[in-house]
């Protein structure tokens, strides 16, 4: 499999990174299921971080946190092919079963989504869909190693 590799020096490089990847898929035509990215890595990697400048590149304008309670978060895109951004965190997710029961099918089965799931390793068994996978490493206290890695299927 093809990847590209980033290294971020601060939170701002890696937020634009996750930007600039939005305005691309924006770009894109929806196909066949959701747009899914899957954020893998350690904690404090940089993944919330990330989708804090993707969300800001699909032009959301709320304010994506750590969700530390809740699981899944929608929000509406505007002036696009694209309708909603799911984010999704599977850190306390025990088993795969407890996102299903959240309507995990049909959201990544529409192709106007675009989904981001963190900890995407955790649901792997029910998650046949995604177009990128999205690692993150930390190399020291500000420095983010970022690989993104793009799925022959589906692309
Ligand atoms: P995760 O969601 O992967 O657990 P977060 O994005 O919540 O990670 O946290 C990343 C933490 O690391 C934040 O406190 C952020 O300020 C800090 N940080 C330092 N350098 C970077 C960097 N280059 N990229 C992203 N976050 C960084
Ligand atoms: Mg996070």
């Amino acid at each position: 499999m093809r990847f590209k590799k980033y290294l971020t020096k601060n939170p701002s490089e890696t937020k634009k990174l996750g930007k600039s990847l939005a305005q691309k898929i924006l770009e894109s035509s929806p196909k066949k299921g959701a747009f899914v990215l899957g954020l893998e890595g350690d904690l404090g990697g940089g993944k919330t971080t990330f989708l804090q400048g993707f969300a800001k590149g699909l032009g959301i304008k709320q304010k994506i946190l750590s969700p530390t309670f809740i699981i899944m978060r929608k929000f509406l895109i505007s002036n696009s092919k694209f309708l909603n951004f799911y984010h999704i965190d599977c850190y306390r997710i025990k088993k795969p079963r407890e996102i299903l029961n959240l309507g995990f099918k049909e959201i990544i089965t529409d192709p106007q989504n675009v989904v981001a799931i963190e900890w995407a390793n955790r649901i792997r068994k029910i998650l046949s869909q995604g177009r990128l996978l999205i690692s993150f490493e930390l190399v020291d206290k500000n420095t983010r190693k970022i690989k993104i890695w793009k799925r022959k299927k589906n692309v």
